[in-house]
């Protein structure tokens, strides 16, 4: 069997041994004589997985019972619109902006000011490489919630301290969920795409204050109102069934491993190597001030562009894939996500050190 070290930044690798268990109990789950994905999403069976998973997350992140947390679909981008249809409420919303992804649900947000829905206020917009700092925010009066991303996904941008702003927080975790250790209790609103720490493409985690579901606007589809979605256990309509089932696995897989806490430690060394190997030479250079670059994305540029494309080649030879950077910020990004191993960002930096002295 041959498994290489996927540095793909989204959907992303996943930990070999839940993979394995999911090929075990991929033709008969449990005796049962059919697959997961074969169930009704009513059924004892499903139910009991469901439960299971969301039992393992609040353990994983120590989510207490004052918060929903709810298994969607559409993908992280539409609760770029899920939020504001929800919370809004004719108020204003905060918004700082570092990167794509925070630039991406204001863009989205302010289209609902034209609704009626609220305003939409840019507090800061850092350039890619650093984020504004705070004296710098112009922050509204009374917001009804302030909205960031702490891990910008391609410019590799990470905050690690939560803002200190005195509204309920949101937060795009998506590329950075379950990577370290955080407080929900500081949060309002904390959601992530699926595909890169928690499992497959197709689900969508909320996890929400229960008493910030009771605002929502009449705009809101049904589907998409967070109170809804929890009287009915995320289960409005048919769920991402096998995405959550696989989500639960690497729940357990991690709880399994010693849980955020130690992962969280790989997580670090992990990166510590990479950007070290990247300081220490001139032939690779990463261009984010060194309190906020990410520990899931490290983007690098190779010092002559021209040799991209040979580095692509060789490091595919070579067993790692997925290396190219995103066209936002060109070069490379080596996405690190949890189920990619301390030996697989070994055999990337022997790699870049062992390139670096054939064409520097
Ligand atoms: N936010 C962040 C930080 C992301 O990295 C991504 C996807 N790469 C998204 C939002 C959009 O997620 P989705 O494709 O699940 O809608």
């Amino acid at each position: 069997m041959k498994r290489l070290a996927n540095f793909c930044a989204g959907p992303a690798s996943m930990p070999t041994t839940v993979l394995q268990k999911a090929q075990a109990e991929l033709l008969d789950w449990r005796g049962t004589g059919t697959s997961v994905m074969e169930i009704s999403h009513r059924s004892a069976d499903y139910i009991e997985i469901a439960t299971k998973a969301e039992q393992d997350l609040r353990k994983l992140m120590g989510i207490g019972d004052d918060y929903a947390v709810l298994f969607l679909q559409g993908g992280a981008a539409l609760q770029f619109s899920a939020i504001p249809l929800n919370l809004l409420n004719g108020g204003t919303a905060d918004h700082l902006i570092t990167g794509s992804w925070s630039q991406k649900a204001y863009t989205e947000a302010k289209r609902y000011e034209s609704l009626g829905l609220g305003k939409i206020n840019l507090v800061a917009q850092g350039d890619g490489t650093d984020v504004p700092s705070m004296d710098t925010w112009q922050l509204s009066d009374k917001a009804t919630y302030f909205h960031y991303c702490p891990n910008e996904t391609i410019h590799g941008v990470q905050i690690f301290e939560t803002p200190k702003v005195d509204v309920p927080i949101v937060a795009d975790f998506s590329s950075c969920i379950l990577s370290t250790p955080i407080d929900v209790n500081d949060f309002g609103v904390i959601y992530a795409g699926a595909q890169k720490n928690i499992g497959p493409a197709g689900l969508t985690l909320v996890i929400i204050r229960k008493d910030l579901m009771e605002q929502a606007s009449a705009w809101c589809p049904n589907i998409m109102n967070y109170k809804n979605q929890f009287d009915n256990d995320s289960m409005l309509n048919t769920p991402s069934t096998y995405a959550w089932y696989l989500s639960g696995l690497v729940f357990e897989w991690l709880l399994d491993n010693g849980g955020v806490d130690a992962i969280a430690k790989i997580n670090r060394k992990k990166a510590d190597l990479l950007y070290r190997t990247i300081d220490e030479s001139d032939f690779y250079a990463n261009k984010v001030n060194p309190q906020y670059r990410s520990i899931m994305n490290v983007p690098f540029q190779l010092a002559d562009a021209a040799l991209d494309k040979l580095f692509l080649e060789e490091s595919k030879k070579a067993g790692l894939l997925n290396l190219k950077g995103h066209r936002v910020v060109g070069g490379m990004r080596a996405s690190i996500y949890n189920a990619i191993t301390l030996e697989q960002v070994q055999a990337l930096v022997a790699f870049m050190k062992d390139f670096e002295q054939k064409h520097a």
